[in-house]
């Protein structure tokens, strides 16, 4: 694996050194490239998941390299540029996926710094609860937990449970998710997250204090359009599109409701949870006055990409900043094309999840 990495290093240096990379960004130039985080850690969250988290000096130099080579523009003007059919050159938007507090608190403040647009897409439930997010709470306490098996009885729990090895925590944490999901109140579903933390050893509170998985609130929400971030729907729960057509009209119905209450400011900017879609849900979409939708797969957005079709390249601490700018060229798209002519301009459907491995979101 080692090796791997650096065969590819080395061949992606010698590809930026003699132009390539710069060569495709101006044979995609006409395009509009999206990028999509999820989280900028508040600490040192990317080391625990760094597929989700960046750095913050690692979303610096992303954002340097970015307003060095593009101009990064808001997606309403994107969404304009594609509807009006005249894409001007070298452009970047950027976009925040689940509405999570470290958006406000490590993000915020270097786009302000760059003077760049983003756009925050919230899950409404997640703001208006108050607490963090189960599973990732969950997840992060299991990280960081010494123990390697659960002996003793715990609520319904079935024990043993082998929480070293990979099985073993998913069966754990489909079980917690599951139990808390029947609790009722925020109070007893805190308390039931500090009882699994206890029981595993490790101390929740600072996970809580410093709010890693708390989303924004509803006053930083109002805040943040007010400053001008750009505040779009991600669903009201982050439950993907292809489930029951009356469920996700209204998961997404009351999405948009809740924010646009808030912010006084269209939110008809959508993005696929999970990253599953299909193009099933278009019309759907077009009756709830869905303007464009993004997803995860990768490449450039041309006049001819559909608004709800939109590709996005998704960044995270996993990746180096090589590989950053590598992605941006669009060299690895530009290769594919001829084996798959479709790829020009929309991202094939996606209708089956993440492996579990570190992503999930
Ligand atoms: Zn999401």
């Amino acid at each position: 694996m080692k090796v791997k990495r650096i065969i590819k290093t080395s061949l992606l240096y010698i590809l930026k050194f003699l132009g390539v990379f710069k060569l495709c960004r101006y044979l995609t130039g006409n395009s509009i490239r999206i990028v999509g985080y999820h989280y900028v850690s508040i600490h040192d969250e990317h080391t625990r998941f760094p597929s989700l988290f960046l750095d913050k000096a690692s979303f610096e130099r992303r954002l340097e390299f970015i307003n060095k080579k593009f101009k990064v523009i808001t997606l309403n003007e994107a969404v304009n540029q594609i509807e009006s059919r005249s894409i001007k050159r070298n452009q970047v938007v950027l976009t925040f996926d689940d509405g999570l507090y470290n958006f406000k608190k490590s993000a915020v403040p270097l786009l302000r710094k760059h003077r760049n647009p983003a756009t925050l897409y919230v899950v409404s439930d997640y703001m208006l609860s108050g607490l963090p997010v189960v599973t990732m709470i969950l997840r992060d306490i299991l990280l960081k937990t010494n123990l390697t098996k659960l002996t003793t009885e715990f609520y319904t729990l079935e024990t043993p449970v082998i929480i070293s090895a990979a099985e073993g925590q998913r069966k754990f944490l489909d079980w917690a998710v599951r139990f808390s999901d029947g609790l009722k109140g925020k109070e007893s579903k805190l308390s039931f997250i500090k009882e699994v933390s206890d029981l595993l050893g490790v101390n929740s509170d600072q996970i809580i204090a410093n709010r890693y998985w708390h989303a924004v609130s509803v006053n930083e929400v109002v805040k943040l359009a007010d400053d001008g971030f750009d505040i779009q729907p991600h669903g009201h729960k982050h439950t993907d599109v292809l489930g029951a057509v009356s469920d996700v009209r209204a998961n997404i119905e009351t999405c948009i409701n809740n924010l646009e209450l808030l912010t006084q400011k269209p939110a008809r900017d959508y993005c696929y949870p999970v990253g599953l879609w299909s193009k099933a849900v278009w019309p759907l979409l077009e009756q709830l006055g869905v303007r464009s939708s993004v997803t995860t797969l990768n490449g450039p957005n041309f006049v001819e990409t559909p608004l709800y079709a939109l590709r996005r390249i998704m960044d995270g601490e996993d990746r180096t900043q090589l590989e950053f700018e590598f992605e941006m060229s669009f060299l690895k798209w530009m290769i594919r094309l001829p084996f798959s002519p479709s790829l020009l301009y929309q991202p094939s459907e996606k209708l089956v999840s993440y492996k579990t491995s570190g992503k999930g979101f």
